[in-house]
C-alpha cells in the first residue's frame, strides 16, 4: 500500500470535526469545498469527501482504506468493516418519539402503528427484538414532521439535544441506539504500518483533548496530600522554588474530573494553579 485513502464527510454535521481531527494529527492538505479529492503533501494520504451514507460502502470495497462516520450509519447499511477508534465528536440517539398528546403509554402501544424514520433496517431490528409488530415508514427527511401531518403515530430519529423533537410537539419515548463518529477500516487491512501509524496520531491527539496540563504551587509541609490528588501519566514533576517552604508540581489531570480535583488541591493548600491545554499526549 503505497497511498493510503480516508474518506469523510464533504458537507454536514461531521465534517469539520474530521478536518479538524486530521489537521490535529499534522496532516497538511488543502479542504477546498469544491474538491472531491486532497491530497496530504506531509503523509502518504489522501481524504476523499463524500456523502456519509455512502463512506462505509467505500471502506468495505476498498476503495478507500479508512472512513470517518457515525456508528448510526454504519449500522443501516449493514456492513462488514473493523471499528477502530471511536472519535469522540456527533454523539446522537437514535430514539423513538411520540407526539406530545399520543395516548401510546408503552412501548407495546406501537403495534400496529406507523412509525415514521430514516433508518429502516437499524428500527426494523430493534422492533424485531421487542416483539413488536409495527409499520415502518421509510422517508428521506423532515421525519420529525410526519405525525403532525399524520403519516405517522410516531417517530424514529436521530436527537442530540432534543430540542428538534420539542419544537414539534414530540417527546422522546425510548432509545433505540447510541451513536458517536468512528474511525473504520477495511476488515483484515487495520495492521498495515500507515494505518497503525495514523491510527496512533489520533489516539494522541484524543488523549490529548481529554487531559489537561497543570502547574501550581504546593506547601511541602502538605505535598503528600497534594501530590496524592494527582495522578500523572508517571507521577508528577517537582520543581523547588527560592521559598524553601514551597515546591512547584508540574502534572496532567484528566478533563472529566478537572473541577472537582482543581478544589481538593485549593483546599489541600495549592495557590497559583495554572491549567493549559495539550495538543498530543505519546505514550
Ligand atoms: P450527507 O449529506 O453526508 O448524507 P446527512 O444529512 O446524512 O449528510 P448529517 O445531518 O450531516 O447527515 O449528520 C451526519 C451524522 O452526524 C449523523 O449520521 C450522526 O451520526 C451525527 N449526528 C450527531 N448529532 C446529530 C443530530 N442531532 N441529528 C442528526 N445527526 C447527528
Ligand atoms: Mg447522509
Amino acid at each position: 500500500m503505497k497511498t493510503l485513502k480516508i474518506a469523510i464527510q464533504k458537507s454536514g454535521r461531521l465534517n469539520e470535526k474530521s478536518v479538524e481531527l486530521l489537521k490535529n494529527c499534522g496532516l497538511n492538505f488543502e479542504n477546498y469545498k469544491s474538491s472531491l479529492i486532497s491530497p496530504v503533501s506531509n503523509f502518504p494520504l489522501e481524504i476523499l469527501f463524500l456523502r456519509d451514507d455512502d463512506i462505509p460502502e467505500y471502506v468495505q470495497d476498498g476503495i478507500a482504506h479508512l472512513g470517518i462516520v457515525g456508528e448510526n450509519v454504519i449500522q443501516e447499511t449493514e456492513v462488514e468493516v473493523a471499528y477502530l477508534q471511536k472519535l469522540g465528536f456527533g454523539k446522537c440517539s437514535l430514539k423513538l418519539a411520540i407526539p406530545n398528546n399520543s395516548d401510546i403509554t408503552d412501548l407495546s402501544g406501537l403495534n400496529g402503528k406507523a412509525i415514521a424514520t430514516t433508518y429502516p433496517v437499524i428500527l426494523n431490528k430493534y422492533l424485531q427484538n421487542q416483539g413488536i409488530q409495527a409499520d415502518i415508514r421509510t422517508i428521506s427527511g423532515s421525519v420529525e414532521i410526519s405525525p403532525g401531518l399524520g403519516l405517522s403515530d410516531a417517530i424514529c430519529d436521530l436527537v442530540s439535544t432534543g430540542g428538534t423533537l420539542k419544537s414539534n410537539g414530540l417527546k422522546p419515548f425510548g432509545d433505540v441506539m447510541s451513536s458517536e463518529a468512528v474511525l473504520i477500516g477495511r476488515k483484515g487491512e487495520e495492521d498495515t504500518d500507515l494505518i497503525q501509524e495514523l491510527i496512533q496520531r489520533i489516539q494522541s491527539v484524543l488523549r490529548a483533548k481529554e487531559t489537561k496540563y497543570v502547574m501550581l504551587n504546593a506547601p511541602k509541609d502538605n505535598l503528600e496530600t497534594v501530590i496524592g490528588l494527582l495522578p500523572g501519566i508517571k507521577s508528577p514533576t517537582i520543581v523547588p522554588l527560592a521559598d524553601e517552604k514551597w515546591v512547584a508540581i508540574h502534572t496532567v489531570i484528566p478533563e472529566r474530573d478537572f473541577w472537582d480535583r482543581i478544589s481538593q488541591l485549593k483546599q489541600a493548600g495549592a495557590q497559583g494553579i495554572v491549567v493549559m491545554p495539550i495538543e498530543k499526549i505519546i505514550l
